[in-house]
């Protein structure tokens, strides 16, 4: 459903959106780095309000959050579209594009949570939640309010404004973010991003909510040691009780390099784990 988005002022002929670092100018009739806000007569309309494409119980460790309410399930989902654009994208179909979907209202979502037998809430996933935020802060808040114990969970890339993060916290217990490499670079040319906003908001995130980690270890990209020791020093100056997922990565979308080395991985593990309590490795 097409709704006024947050987060945004009119600059003469054209809008601000600043609800995710990108802060894109926007022209009348033209789509952000999103594609899923667009500007017309002035105002700034997101398309993906409660447009739902998947919906299922997961368990609490498949987001992955291995410290957080561990053994149970959640009700886990996702619309579409992303603020990055990466190579390796695990659900390319759904972020990259305006995929099909069903509209949802929040109230019938958090009437799903509730009555969705051993289920302890909701996990915004699949596709980045920061830019589905409108939904994401609506329904999180109408669940709160209806069950305070229920857990609301955000698995996201972290690349999101101050603003709009700080007025979610309230609503928000646990996140997964990833924090895909320690170099700019990186972040640019793979991701359509930069690295400085995500270690910002787990910075304020790791205050605000239970906090893991999760980096994929792509190979000729990110996959070298110093790297990882870059990751989990920085980690440990915010608290080395931060879990850190160490995820091997597999060819998909527009990257086809051969999979992880696992034996890269196991020194991955041991470096990480000079810094941090909590090393688990992924996708092996
Ligand atoms: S949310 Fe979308 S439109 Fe807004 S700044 Fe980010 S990419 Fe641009």
């Amino acid at each position: 459903m097409k709704t006024e988005a947050l987060f945004y002022e009119k600059i003469k002929d054209k809008v601000h959106c600043f609800l995710c670092p990108h802060n894109c100018v926007i022209k009348d009739g033209h789509f952000g780095k999103c594609n899923v806000r667009i500007h017309e007569d002035g105002k700034l309309f997101t398309i993906n309000y409660g447009e739902v494409t998947s919906i299922s119980l997961d368990p609490i460790e498949k987001k992955p959050l291995y410290y957080f309410r561990p053994s149970t399930q959640i009700l886990s989902v996702g619309s579409f579209g992303c603020n990055f654009t990466c190579d390796f994208c695990q659900n390319y179909s759904i972020s990259q594009s305006v995929a099909q979907s069903t509209f949802v209202p929040k109230e019938d979502l958090v009437e799903t949570v509730m009555t969705t037998k051993n289920n302890i809430g909701i996990a915004f996933t699949y596709n980045e939640p920061s830019i589905w935020y409108e939904y994401v802060y609506d329904s999180a808040k109408l669940l709160k309010e209806a069950d305070k114990n229920a857990s609301t969970v955000l698995v996201t890339n972290g690349y999101i404004s101050e603003e709009p993060l700080k007025e979610l916290f309230p609503y928000i217990d646990a996140m997964n973010i990833d924090l895909k490499s320690f170099s700019t670079r990186y972040y640019k040319d793979l991701c359509g991003g930069s690295l400085n906003p995500v270690l910002k908001t787990i910075e304020m995130a790791a205050k605000a909510c239970h906090v893991e980690i999760t980096t994929l270890l792509v190979t000729g990209e990110n996959d070298s040691l110093e790297e990882v020791e870059e990751i989990a020093r920085f980690l440990n100056t915010v608290n080395p009780d931060i879990p850190l997922h160490l995820s091997r990565y597999f060819p998909r979308y527009k990257l086809q390099s051969a999979p992880t080395d696992i034996s890269f991985m196991r020194k991955a593990e041991e470096t990480a784990g000079r810094y941090l309590h909590k090393v688990i490795l992924g996708n092996i």
